[in-house]
């Protein structure tokens, strides 16, 4: 297999990388990056809904092996934990730097310094650039990736994103991003209102995911290490009480982007963050919930992807040519 190449730096040499840094700032000035289309001037220090001004927020970054196995490989993903966020998830595992609004503002960083955290991971020996909750700062992120290629970053990028992303920023992200990371979070209109604040989760969910699949395609760049390069991973996380609308997801996706897409389903969830008072929401998924997940993905024939071993929430690759057993663990 020929040495990777991050799909970035052809767009750096030819001069596009810059021009998309331009477009993308400009967007800032009347912000419409997420779905949410507040309008503010981020560029002159508005703040919106998801709390941000025109720097980028890393609340911090590492080296991180909580990830699905060819995306850590034995040094880690590079992840970067971006502050606060366009969603307010009732149940957020990560609410301490998504939802500390006014705090986090103390995190704001420099377009050199997230450029330097690129590099700093790349000599740690991180296989990637992890971008985790980058939807609110993509104008920010592209802004320091190009730094940061001039520095010598050679890295993959992957996009870890909750989903409510805007199509045209996507359209932007085209040739930069390498793995898009999404998670898929409800099937129904009201349960995205009800426990992460926003309007039509469903549907720009699905867009954007029809335009990372767009970019990307179903099949998985793995190399001769096991490590992921490129593609399109989909995340879903199992919530209490059919809450994630599962069976309209996975439905959905195999059907407008195809059985061969890559799943990543997860049983990790837990009441944190405010789902302590949510009945619905106020305790462990069952076994036999995730359980009846995983049927599903036989049911609709998925071909690809990682689940998560119940107890110990440890990643495994299913047999999927087992259509007796397949998700035997
Ligand atoms: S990125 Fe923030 S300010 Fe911009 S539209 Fe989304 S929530 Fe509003």
């Amino acid at each position: 297999m020929p040495t990777f190449e991050p799909s970035y730096i052809k767009l750096y040499e030819s001069g596009e990388l810059q021009r998309r840094i331009g477009i993308l700032d400009e967007m800032l000035s009347s912000c419409n990056i997420c779905p949410l289309d507040c309008n503010v001037n981020r560029k002159e220090g508005e703040i919106a809904r998801c709390y941000s001004r025109y720097l980028p927020i890393v609340s911090s970054y590492c080296p991180h092996f909580g990830e699905e196995p060819p995306l850590i490989g034995t040094n880690g993903a590079g992840n970067i934990f971006f502050g606060n966020c366009n969603l307010r998830c009732v149940y957020c595992q990560n609410y301490q730097i998504s939802q500390n609004y006014k705090a986090e503002l103390k995190n704001e960083v420099s377009f050199e310094r997230l450029a330097e955290i690129m590099l700093e991971l790349q000599g740690k020996g991180c296989h990637n650039i992890g971008l985790v909750s980058p939807t609110h700062f993509v104008p920010q992120i592209v802004r320091a990736l190009g730094i940061a290629v001039e520095k010598g970053l050679r890295l993959p990028i992957i996009y870890n994103t909750n989903a409510y992303d805007s199509v045209d920023v996507l359209r932007l992200l085209d040739g930069i991003v390498d793995i898009y990371l999404p998670d898929l979070k409800y099937a129904e209109e009201a349960d995205g209102y009800s426990y992460s604040k926003v309007k039509e989760y469903p549907k720009f969910a699905r867009m954007a995911l029809k335009e990372m699949h767009r970019q990307v395609g179903s099949e998985l760049v793995i190399d001769d290490d096991g490590l992921l390069k490129r593609g399109l991973l989909i995340r879903h996380l199992v919530l209490p009480n059919d809450l994630a609308g599962s069976r309209e997801t996975l439905k959905w996706i195999a059907e407008e982007l195809g059985n061969d897409t890559a799943l990543s389903v997860m049983s990790q969830y837990y009441p944190t963050n405010k789902a302590e008072s949510i009945t619905l929401l106020s305790r462990h998924i069952r076994e036999s919930e995730y359980d009846k997940v995983l049927n599903l993905l036989d049911e609709f024939g998925f071909e690809n992807g990682w689940m998560q071993n119940f107890e110990s929430k440890d990643y495994y690759k299913p047999d999927f040519t087992d259509r007796v057993e397949p998700f035997k663990r």
